[in-house]
């Protein structure tokens, strides 16, 4: 499946053949939260449909390296280096100092994460702890000529590259260099409107709570210069697959790219990923409006993070996603149904290789042509209806689930231990699964007594042999 998985690549503006620099291998990045507040549904939907990419891309045979940083320093309430310092924002806010506050929002990040079966990136590494390496990249690209001091702030000069506006078409770039002549200088030390801020010593945050020593005074790094960095430090040179979401292409991933290959001299990374928003009915969802939705919330009001999943799953990554109750509640209902269909089947007989193999391949098509979800679990839904046996279907779906992660499998018994109207049904199955355990061992057929006990596990139930007779439970 290698060299045959396509994604529409924000630089090329085209679906392209991901074609890695090294053989087998992707490195591949991605932003990760700013740390001063909860993640909204939004910003998880953008780490959902990296999560999938990056297992599609292992389920393609790859070997993938991800790396993620987290943002605890730098990140202004503007991206283009204007207003408060979103982390002090959270620290006046919340009375604590601004490492509890990164410390609390990063775990309750990977939380949100772990409920929505998002895998921990290989690497996770917050900015604060790469001063070093930001210091060294910003002293490198002074000495190359790409930037300057002015008021005692190291800034970026876009003025030195050719074309800085990589991600834009030739009549936006037009546009925007008109705009660059229209527009009020906000920055008086600013060569050119879009120059950025590498490294802070003087702004108007005089109670910047963490600073550094630095070649230019005591001071912080600006946001887009730690993914830069973190990129190299642990990727290398090249990068094969860079992602956020569609907000991040300007300023930052373009500054990313501005920044990086001036100091390596050569193309830094070929594939850029970008998931587009998930807007409620008034827009997009921001931290920043302070009113928004999280997982949190979904799971106070009874929804299981999984639905979720399925809801950004059932939209393609670049398409806005309007999200409503309404429309959660469907998707809700269609995967409770679904997983409690699934937790009917029965792991018996042998899989049917040609069945097998038939399916895989739509499911191979649907993932490798640009993330298809959608379609990928259009295919989900035609194989739990096909006249296959069931053996066949449980593997197809536990093969699917490496990628989709919607726990297929196990979830049924999940609904069944939360007292619906599964409960029966699972109750009646799992009965009359311990009484044919029990013909088996009585007929000393103690391998396939292992193997009901084993099915049963897949599904979430286990079993306790008691005086009183066999129990069961969810585990
Ligand atoms: P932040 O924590 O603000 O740095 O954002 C974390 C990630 O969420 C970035 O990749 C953003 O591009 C992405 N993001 C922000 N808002 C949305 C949204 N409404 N829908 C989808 N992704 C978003
Ligand atoms: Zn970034």
């Amino acid at each position: 499946m290698e060299n045959q998985f396509r994604f529409y690549n924000t630089l090329t503006r085209e679906v392209e053949t991901v074609v890695p620099h090294e053989e087998g291998k992707i490195a591949m990045y991605t932003c990760g939260p700013t740390v001063y507040h909860f993640a909204h549904i939004g910003n998880l939907r953008s780490y959902v449909m990296e999560d999938v990419l990056e297992k599609a891309l292992r389920y393609a045979g790859y070997d993938v390296k991800r790396v993620m940083n987290i943002t605890d320093v730098g990140h202004l309430a503007s991206d283009a280096d204007t207003g408060e310092d979103k982390m002090l924002k959270g620290a006046k806010r919340e009375n604590k100092t601004v490492m509890e506050v990164a410390r609390f929002y990063t775990d309750a990040f990977f939380e949100d994460c772990r409920r929505l079966n998002i895998k921990r990136p290989d690497v996770v590494e917050p900015a604060t702890n790469c001063i070093p390496e930001f210091i060294h990249m910003v002293s490198a690209l002074l000495e190359k000529g790409y930037a300057y001091v002015a008021g005692g702030n190291v800034y970026f000069d876009t003025g030195k590259l050719a074309d800085y506006f990589v991600f834009s078409s030739a009549v936006e770039k037009e546009q925007l260099q008109v705009g660059v002549r229209d527009d009020v200088e906000e920055d008086k030390n600013k060569r050119n409107k879009n120059d950025f801020v590498l490294w802070f010593t003087k702004s108007k945050f005089e109670n910047q709570a963490l600073k550094w020593e630095s070649p230019w005074g005591v001071g912080y790094p600006g946001w887009h210069i730690e993914c830069s960095c973190i990129g190299i430090k642990h990727l290398g040179e090249y990068m094969d697959i860079h992602c956020g979401g569609v907000d991040n292409i300007f300023p930052h991933h373009t500054n990313e790219i501005a920044q990086s290959e001036s100091y390596l001299g050569h193309e830094w990374c070929k594939y850029w990923f970008h998931v587009n928003h998930l807007n409620d009915k008034s827009g997009k969802m921001s931290k920043s409006s302070g009113e928004f939705l999280t997982l949190s919330l979904l799971g106070e009001k009874g929804y299981d993070p999984l639905a979720y999943r399925m809801f950004c799953l059932q939209s393609h990554y670049r398409k806005p996603l309007v999200f409503s109750y309404e429309n959660l509640d469907n998707v809700a209902s269609a995967y409770e149904k679904l997983v409690k269909k699934i937790a009917l089947l029965k792991d018996e007989g042998e899989v049917d290789d040609a069945c097998f193999a038939a399916y895989r391949e739509q499911f191979v098509d649907a993932i490798c042509n640009d993330l298809n979800t959608s379609m990928a679990i259009t295919v989900v839904y035609d194989v739990v209806k096909a006249d296959m046996n069931d053996k066949t279907k449980l593997a197809l779906l536990q093969d699917f689930d490496r990628v989709l992660s919607l726990d297929l499998t196990t979830a049924g018994a999940r609904y069944a231990e939360a007292g619906n109207d599964g409960d029966e049904e699972l109750a009646a199955f799992v009965a009359a699964k311990i009484a044919e355990r029990q013909e088996a061992k009585k007929a000393k057929d103690f391998a396939r007594a292992d193997a009901i006990r084993e099915e049963l596990a897949t599904k979430g139930v286990s079993i306790r042999d008691t005086r009183e007779g066999t129990v069961w439970e969810l585990s």
